[in-house]
């Protein structure tokens, strides 16, 4: 029975942590924006995300190497999960994708939201990555959005910040948008 719940407790990890970088992954995001948007609607509360993608991450890979890609990804969450974790502790940042990582923040609104998204951004900016001979540097695109009334379902409020870091990109990379 205590090899069992072991098994369990094993299983659970790694069916909700990203193994290259330790922190959540989409099946952990998929159910936490479930919960929180319910909450949100039910109790009229306050609820922010914060998207980023890294860019032309492409290229690192094509210049350096998948494992230099790997190091870049391990390294921007572990400095982006410190920067918003010293804003506040209870603060999770998931892995959603290859380099695609979102940040829920239950209670927030936009101006207390804005601060999370700049600490994130800029903990990427400042970031050096040694790599074999090499310093390694990347920029993130951010897209930031609350929940608001035409929000029926999650996906609706994911589609918004998405179409926000879209816009980032679309303007040339390397910025915030927020709407
Ligand atoms: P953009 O600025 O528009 O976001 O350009 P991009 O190059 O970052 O975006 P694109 O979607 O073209 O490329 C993403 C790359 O990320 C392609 C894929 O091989 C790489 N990638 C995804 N997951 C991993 C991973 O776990 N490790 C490594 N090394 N690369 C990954
Ligand atoms: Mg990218
Ligand atoms: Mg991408």
């Amino acid at each position: 029975q205590d090899k069992d719940r072991r098994i369990k407790a094993r299983l659970f990890q790694s069916a909700n942590w990203d193994a290259l970088t330790h922190v959540q992954n989409y099946a952990a995001y998929d159910r936490a924006i479930g919960y929180h948007f319910r909450e949100s609607v039910m109790h009229n509360k306050d609820l922010a995300m914060v998207m980023f993608d890294i860019d032309h991450f492409k290229r690192v890979n094509d210049t350096y190497g998948h494992l230099a890609g790997d190091e870049v990804l391990k390294r921007v969450a572990s400095e982006v999960a410190d920067a918003i974790k010293a804003i506040n502790p209870e603060i999770i940042l998931y892995r959603t994708g290859g380099e695609e990582f979102n940040i829920l923040l239950p209670g927030y609104d936009i101006n207390r939201t804005r601060p999370v998204a700049e600490a994130a951004f800029d903990a990427v900016k400042n970031l050096k990555i040694p790599y074999n001979e090499e310093t390694l540097q990347v920029t993130i695109s951010v897209g930031v959005s609350v929940l608001n009334e035409s929000d029926h379902n999650p996906l609706d409020f994911y589609k918004r910040v998405d179409a926000n870091l879209y816009h980032s990109k679309q303007t040339g990379r390397h910025r915030i948008t927020i709407g």
